[in-house]
């Protein structure tokens, strides 16, 4: 099973919120758009976190088979 997050860059306001709660994987570009960086360097729960904490519901994470 991995977690996979999405971000719906239209849906994005920059807040920063997931930066901060899933720090490594996720990082504000050049033009203030959160982007993934490295989906796997944060936990699932903290993937998990920011889906929940974004305040646009931007963030979609799957969970996926292998
Ligand atoms: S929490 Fe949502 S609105 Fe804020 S930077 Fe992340 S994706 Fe964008």
């Amino acid at each position: 099973m991995s977690t996979i997050p999405e971000i719906d860059r239209e849906l994005c306001i920059g807040s920063g919120n997931c930066v901060h709660l899933a720090r490594g994987a996720i990082e504000l570009d050049d033009e203030g758009v959160a982007t993934i960086v490295d989906g796997t360097s944060a936990t699932p729960a903290q993937l998990q976190q920011a889906e929940r904490s974004c305040p646009t519901g931007a963030i979609s994470v799957l969970e996926v088979d292998h």
